[in-house]
């Protein structure tokens, strides 16, 4: 038995679960290939052009499985992850979207997480994927649902620790936990608010994380938070969470706009996406409450990398003068509960005690 997992969408947020929970059914998982502008190119030439980049993506990576040979694709129906909480029209119809659109004989395993109108648990959800390969023996389902949980925990334990992503999926699918702890001072650091496919696929992201830890930022992301502080981040936003990844974009960046280690927020959305638009707007004028700059950035797929490096370099920049500027003005009126790391800045004598 083997089953096609698209590297996409929900794919960077549940990996790790149905990593543990397909192995210990005895189910071969085959992934598709990591995205590259030919995965881009070929789903985007199948959909209309005003679907955002994610799901163009997400076609390309069960093109790519199709093309490796494999028949039978997991794309999810989820609907309602909790009562009252909804995913997006394009991620509850993805099924039938790809159905439509690839126009090849293969299954798709197409079970529905809906908690909302058909009030449905996470076990009938996974007792529907199983059936769709002739498994119903509900110890053996809850034992590999036991085995994929464990497997995400753990992931979870690594991230919260600050391990970076790739590192603990690595780890965490071997079955091991280790805890990580980076002790380099940074002199700025940012939070950055997107959903998991937007920032953990490299191509679609730009790598981002590598690009502002080359300038010397230290990057904070939802993958550091429970989802208590999510939660938390949500009512700073005044907000009450209707989407379904509103944790990861609202919850991150309410959190983070509190945290005084943070500097900036950085926003990084689908053109196009409407769910992210009301997020980024509440986000938008809640940064300028608790006065920390906000970069939005969006891409497509015409995005160009020297553009976006641009725009993060000039944030970036933005947030040396800012905290040079700041702390020169402590510095005047004698404060000291924060002192920061200052190595880094040449202050100048001739501006040393002024307001920049
Ligand atoms: S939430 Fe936005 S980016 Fe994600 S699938 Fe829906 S429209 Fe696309």
């Amino acid at each position: 038995m083997k089953i096609g997992i698209p590297r996409g969408m929900s794919f960077y947020n549940d990996y790790p679960f149905f990593f543990g929970f397909f192995t210990e059914l005895g189910i071969e998982i085959v992934l598709s290939d990591k995205t590259t502008k030919k995965t881009l190119a070929k789903g985007a030439s199948l959909v209309v052009t005003e679907t955002c980049l994610p799901v163009k993506v997400f076609v390309g990576h069960v093109l790519n499985l199709l093309d490796k040979g494999i028949d039978t694709i997991f794309v999810p129906s989820l609907q309602s992850i909790a009562p009252k909480i909804y995913n997006c029209s394009k991620i509850r119809g993805l099924p039938d979207l790809v159905r439509n659109v690839v126009k090849r004989d293969f299954t798709i395993i197409e079970a529905t997480l809906d908690k909302s109108e058909k009030n449905m648990g996470f076990y009938e959800f996974l007792g529907e994927i199983a059936a769709g390969f002739g498994i119903t023996d509900e110890k053996k389902i809850k034992k590999a649902s036991k085995v994929g949980w464990k497997v995400y925990n753990n992931f979870k334990v690594m991230t919260a620790s600050g391990m970076d992503y790739k590192q603990a999926m690595h780890y965490a699918l071997q079955g091991k936990v280790f805890i990580t702890s980076d002790d380099k001072e940074y002199p700025i650091s940012v939070a950055l608010a997107s959903h998991a496919y937007n920032i953990y696929d490299e191509k679609v992201s730009m790598k981002i994380f590598e690009k502002l830890k080359s300038m010397d930022v230290k990057v904070y992301s939802a993958l550091q938070l429970t989802n208590e502080q999510m939660e938390e981040g949500i009512n700073t936003l005044e907000q009450t969470a209707y989407w379904a990844n509103e944790r990861e974009m609202t919850g991150c960046a309410g959190h983070y706009l509190k945290d005084n280690k943070i500097d900036g927020i950085i926003t990084l959305t689908a053109f196009g996406c409407g769910p992210d638009s009301l997020m980024i707007e509440r986000i938008n004028r809640k940064s300028k409450q608790f006065n920390k700059p906000l970069l939005n950035l969006t891409i497509d797929e015409h995005t160009g990398e020297a553009g976006f490096i641009t725009r993060l370099e000039a944030f970036v920049d933005m947030l040396y003068r800012k905290k040079r500027a700041r702390i020169i003005n402590k510095i005047n009126i004698g404060e000291t509960e924060y002192i920061p790391n200052t190595n880094f800045i040449q202050v100048e004598e001739n501006v040393k005690g002024k307001s920049l």
